[in-house]
């Protein structure tokens, strides 16, 4: 008789650190789906550091308990060091990350960890979904929403034949888990106008500039992740790690002067 295939090996990840509540979330999310989940998560906040490496300083990685580690560095060096070092006696099957305190949506993905701890699993070819639960400020989070519907969505992608260089954006939208419209595939919105930059003067007299928050465009394009959220549906997007723009090559042959 076959031996029955093992449990899925999952790492999960974020951006928002190892305390935080959304990977609680999550790490209830990946036992749902297997018994074989890692953390290996930062020690702090690196909300809004995209996919940046530690390169001028030492990384220290802590053992926080049983499959369990935090690493003081980004999410990226978390993944890397994870899939690299920490992690060595199985592969990986699934790298899971967040569930972000707040959307990643738009071009929120170019600035995000969390998308980026899911970057850097796609790059060694493993696959990846982000998540991240929306939010309105000063009220309690739906963390009920994502982990109503967390499991199914990531347990019925896996089922799909995963494209090279690809990964799973999911956001889930701020309402309670009964409000839920179903679920959507969209396509990455655009809102950003610009940011509220706040300048002050610091105790001792000297400026400051404090980036606060995103100006929106209120009119998002339908099919988007921006409208499905707005109406209450979860919106998962496939991102691509290949970012040429392929119909500009002729009007940039020509631009140049240069045959195809
Ligand atoms: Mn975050």
């Amino acid at each position: 008789m076959a031996e029955a295939s093992p449990a899925p090996r999952i790492l999960i990840s974020n951006d928002d650190g190892i305390h935080a509540p959304g990977l609680q979330v999550l790490e209830r999310i990946a036992a749902r789906i297997s018994d074989d989940v890692w953390v290996v998560a930062p020690e702090r906040n690196n909300s809004g550091a995209g996919h940046s490496l530690t390169l001028r300083r030492p990384l220290r990685v802590r053992r926080a308990g049983e499959r369990r580690y935090a690493v003081d560095g980004t999410p990226t060096d978390c993944v890397m060091l994870a899939l690299q070092l920490i992690i060595r006696d199985r592969p990986v099957d699934l790298v899971l990350s967040g569930v972000n305190h707040g959307g990643n949506l738009g071009e929120d993905v170019t600035y995000s960890g969390t998308i980026a701890a899911a970057m850097e699993a796609t790059l060694f070819k493993i696959r990846a979904v982000a998540m991240s639960q929306l939010l309105t400020s000063g009220e309690p989070v739906h963390w009920a929403t994502a982990e109503r519907f967390g499991p199914d969505i990531v347990r019925q992608v896996l089922t799909m034949p995963w494209p090279e260089d690809v990964l799973i954006n999911v956001n889930f939208p701020d309402c309670p888990p009964d409000a839920v419209r179903g679920v959507r595939v969209t396509s990455q919105g655009r809102r950003k106008l610009g940011d509220d930059l706040v300048e002050r003067l610091d105790p001792r007299g000297e400026p400051y500039v404090w980036i606060g928050a995103l100006r929106e465009d209120g009119s998002p394009r339908e099919g988007t992740d921006i409208a499905a959220t707005n109406a209450g549906w979860v919106s998962v997007t496939p991102l691509h790690m290949d970012m040429t723009h392929r119909p500009s090559f002729s009007a940039l042959h020509q631009a140049l002067g240069v045959s195809p």
